[in-house]
């Protein structure tokens, strides 16, 4: 069959990569992306379309007989491609409008754990100033703020005083963005990890865990991004620990959501707070990760394109669980000099072919070709990937990879995995 991928990202290019492999398109069937990007063009033809066009996209899938849709990012799904797709009858790997609330509204997923006894820090919704700054001083600090909707990872403050915690209700009620509704929430201390689980509504099957940085400096320092860099698995969560998540927060979640009438289907991705009473949900979204996804679909051996087909359309429960190699896998984002505030754009990149001689994997997420050369386009430009028998040797082999690449108006983290290589260390 016909596949349409949509997105641009680093996360696409190994979803391009992977359905490239995938029996899905046997007997001459094509895969497409939109808009995709030059690393993605190596695996899929590109094509110009805007998933917020929904017409566009429909008229798209019908011209080329487009017989699955895999949406990778965040936004089309909040805005209802994902209905539209399943109204002509395309299936398609993400969730409908109402069931992606579970990403796009911090307060409906909050009141979801509620409602279904999930593991969460403690929480209240606000919608005025007044009501916000009360509820500060209810909770007192330290205490964490949050804009309800998107905000690219800039609505969220952790704040360790009363003076920060105030200045950010402030800034969300004076509109920074977009909305006029913020949730107020307990701190949970702990180390942070991500699980995710594939799901068509009534099947749930765990798929893989990581672990990413985001803050741009070494040591976790500095603003937050995107994410730096990530590892898959993260030994942290154990198998123990996995199958708490799985029937304390994930099972909890699907089983409300289709109880309600919002059945949700794709891939959920649970932000965790491991705390000394357990594992808490800190937040859902629902698609992969980035850089997540792509150190772990450099591990699956399972057909990628079988698996979320089988989401997609209800028959997760008959095809066979995935599959990983036991081994680590670590990426390492290369930025733009600027990011994450403004990146410099169209800084020369050369020695891709080097980088991956033994066997690491450069995605691409901001690239384009100018007067047939690869150049910066974005923020994060590189995600050097490579795998190794531990994060230890996946990271030396990582930043191998990383060193072959001229790139000086690139730059990253040296220190990707730095907590487990320390604990591996011991
Ligand atoms: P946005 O909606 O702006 O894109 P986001 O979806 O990334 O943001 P969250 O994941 O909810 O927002 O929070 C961002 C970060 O803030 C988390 O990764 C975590 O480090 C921290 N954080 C969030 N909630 C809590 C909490 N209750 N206690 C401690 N830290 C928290």
């Amino acid at each position: 069959m016909n596949i349409l991928l949509l997105g641009s990202g680093g996360r696409e290019h190994a979803l391009a990569w992977r359905l490239s492999q995938s029996s899905l398109l046997a007997n001459g069937g094509k895969l497409f992306a939109a808009p995709g990007n030059p690393g993605i063009g190596e695996h899929a033809e590109l094509v110009s379309l805007d998933a917020g066009d929904h017409d566009a996209v429909l008229a798209f899938c019908e011209e080329q007989r487009i017989g699955f849709v895999v949406v990778g990012p965040e936004a089309p799904l909040v805005d209802g491609l994902g209905d539209a797709l399943r109204g002509a009858g395309v299936p398609v790997f993400g969730p409908n409008k109402d069931a992606a609330q579970l990403e796009g509204s911090k307060g409906f997923t909050k009141d979801l754990c509620a409602r279904a006894n999930i593991p969460t820090a403690g929480y209240q919704r606000v919608t005025s100033l007044e009501q916000a700054l009360s509820v500060l001083d209810q909770f007192g600090a330290p205490v964490v703020v949050k804009a309800d909707g998107l905000a690219a990872g800039k609505g969220v403050t952790v704040a360790m005083t009363m003076d920060e915690a105030q200045e950010a209700v402030r800034d969300i009620f004076a509109g920074r963005f977009g909305d006029a509704e913020a949730v107020i929430e307990e701190f949970m201390e702990g180390e942070e990890a991500s699980f995710f689980a594939l799901t068509d509504g009534a099947t749930i099957v765990p798929f893989a865990s990581a672990q990413d940085h985001k803050r741009v400096g070494d040591g976790d320092t500095g603003p937050n991004t995107g994410g730096m860099g990530a590892y898959s698995p993260a030994p942290v969560l154990t198998a123990e620990l996995q199958a708490e998540v799985m029937t304390r927060i994930i099972a909890p979640t699907v089983k409300t959501l289709a109880d309600e009438g919002m059945a949700y289907s794709g891939v959920l991705f649970a932000g965790l707070m491991l705390t000394r009473e357990g594992p808490k949900l800190i937040e859902y979204n629902a698609r992969f990760g980035d850089p997540e996804c792509q150190v772990m679909l450099s591990r699956l051996t399972s057909d990628l394109g079988e698996l979320l087909y089988a989401c997609a359309t209800d028959r997760l429960g008959s095809i066979p669980a995935p599959q990983f190699s036991d081994d680590t896998a670590l990426t390492v984002v290369m930025a733009a000099d600027g990011y994450p505030g403004t990146p410099k754009k169209g800084g020369a990149i050369e020695g891709i072919e080097a980088a991956q001689a033994d066997g690491a994997k450069v995605f691409h997420a901001g690239t384009a070709m100018a007067n047939g050369a690869l150049v910066a386009a974005g923020g994060r430009v590189l995600n050097v990937t490579a795998r190794g028998a531990n994060v230890t040797a996946a990271q030396a082999a990582a930043y191998a990879a990383v060193d072959a690449i001229k790139a000086p108006e690139l730059f990253c983290r040296r220190d990707i995995g730095w907590r487990e290589v320390a604990r591996e260390a011991e």
